[in-house]
């Protein structure tokens, strides 16, 4: 069972530096850190900005995320970062495998179990994201799909040294929930695979009006949230719900 929710905010190709700024500005003027202390709250700007983004979170109580880092800690990998600059910078947690990454870059599970290695090796928390597409679920194949994704993962690092978030393809920027039926079979299952201490997230049309009624669905320990946690009144309504579950 984990205690704390996990709110984690993914603004993928969004924001630059003064967005950044006044996101945390707003945030930090507008309520008190110790309202949240009951959560895990992170969120995870661009690449280039992690390191500003850590310095504007400052005693915000607030982790800051990779949206991706890469395998290898040193070497000719032009254009990646390891695990190691993460945590010279102060980043804390990576989301790896997220279906965007998976789609437009052809990562693969494989790929997605040495990043979550490197990032239990090198101590930075890794949020795993698995997802089946519509036509995997219209197929029967969602199960299966999510297991395929995760059994790489597994033989890589120990369950309960990861996070994990189900992020059906199909909802994710759609405006399409999954249902709380759907999300607590999904989660059931993935919780079976895992550790009773393994946090699992949903991920998918997330925002102020149903955050609440997902965090209450047995098994599901958090939200990854992508378009609302653009907008900090929304985000903190979120959190706001999040305290009360
Ligand atoms: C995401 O990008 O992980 C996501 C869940 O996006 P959205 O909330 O916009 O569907």
């Amino acid at each position: 069972m984990n205690e704390k929710k996990w709110i984690v905010g993914n603004w993928k190709l969004n924001h630059g530096l003064l967005e950044t700024q006044s996101f945390f500005e707003f945030l930090r003027t507008s309520c008190q850190k110790e309202r949240f202390q009951s959560l895990n709250i992170g969120i995870a700007p661009v690449a280039p900005l992690l390191s500003w983004a850590v310095q504007c979170s400052q005693n915000s109580g607030i982790q800051i995320a990779a949206q991706n880092v890469f395998y290898q800690e040193s070497g000719a990998y032009t254009g990646e970062w390891s695990v190691r600059h993460l945590r010279d910078l102060g980043v804390s947690w990576a989301i790896i495998g997220h279906s965007e990454r998976r789609r437009y870059f052809a990562e693969t599970s494989e790929q997605v179990a040495w990043k979550a290695r490197a990032c239990v090796e090198g101590r930075v928390m890794p949020i795993v994201c698995v997802g089946e597409t519509l036509a995997d679920r219209e197929s029967g194949l969602a199960e299966s799909v999510i297991e395929s994704q995760l059994k790489p993962v597994l033989e890589q690092v120990d369950p309960s040294q990861i996070c994990l978030a189900y992020e059906p393809v199909w909802a994710i920027g759609t405006g399409k929930v999954a249902t709380s039926n759907e999300i607590a079979q999904m989660h059931e299952r993935i919780r079976k695979l895992t550790h009773p201490s393994t946090p699992i997230l949903y991920g998918g049309s997330i925002h102020a009006s149903n955050a609440r009624l997902v965090l209450e669905i047995a098994h599901v320990d958090g939200v990854l949230v992508g378009g609302a946690s653009l907008q900090v009144d929304s985000f903190l309504s979120i959190l706001n719900d999040a305290t009360q579950c």
